[in-house]
């Protein structure tokens, strides 16, 4: 376990988050698991914004694992375009659809080993899945959580696992999820990554930035 006032302040630091960010759902819109993992593999490298305006389509043409296995490539890619680099997206949410209707019986898995075996689903994505639809504790390293963290001095690593693992050993597992949640939250509406909001921050007494974190 690392030091104890780290602990306490994450604690703090999440105490204060869930009182600004009510809520811990994905900002990613879904109906279902499948719809929420290939949301997930579409968000890379865009907005969530910008995947939620294409899925409306993507799953009314292909309601379910097995029609997005079966569909047609050129369709798919036409309908996910506005997401960038549709190419690759739209053969890792084939496979990974593949894969689920092939091996998993049309449901997605919850092990994590079985997440990462499908196409387009790294760590990240399989903590967000893994948090969201089974209530798994998982802490969820993206680029707003690794930069927040960092300036509130509960890491300074800057490798994906091992913030994860430093992160995990603050907090007990229960809290795992919404302190990922609401980290990300803070890091998009408040702790920008050129100009944080630092007068405005409901964190301000519990932050040591700038000091030399970042
Ligand atoms: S005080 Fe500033 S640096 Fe610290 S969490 Fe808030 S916005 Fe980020």
């Amino acid at each position: 376990m690392r030091e104890a006032p780290l602990a306490a302040r994450a604690e703090a630091v999440l105490d204060q988050l869930e009182k600004t960010y009510p809520r811990d759902r994905p900002l990613l819109v879904y109906d279902s698991p499948y719809q929420l993992l290939i949301a997930v593999v579409l968000s890379a490298q865009t907005t969530d914004a910008q995947v939620n305006r294409i899925t409306p389509e993507l799953f009314t043409r292909f309601p379910d694992p097995c029609a997005l296995a079966a569909g047609d490539p050129t369709a798919i890619e036409a309908i996910i375009h506005p997401t960038g680099f549709f190419r690759a997206k739209a053969r890792n949410i084939r496979a990974a659809a593949r894969a689920i209707c092939d091996r998993f019986d049309g449901t997605v898995p919850e092990a994590m080993d079985d997440l990462l075996s499908l196409a387009g689903v790294g760590r990240k994505s399989a903590n967000v899945i893994r948090g969201a639809l089974f209530g798994h504790p998982a802490i969820i390293v993206d680029t707003h959580f690794a930069r927040v963290n960092r300036r509130l001095g509960l890491t300074a690593q800057t490798d994906p696992t091992r913030i994860e693992r430093e992160i995990a050993e603050l907090l007990p597992a229960y809290r795992h999820y919404s302190y990922s949640m609401r980290v990300n939250y803070h890091g998009r509406d408040c702790c920008f990554a050129r100009s944080p909001a630092c007068t405005d921050c409901p964190l301000r007494d519990l932050c040591p930035y700038p000091q030399p974190q970042e």
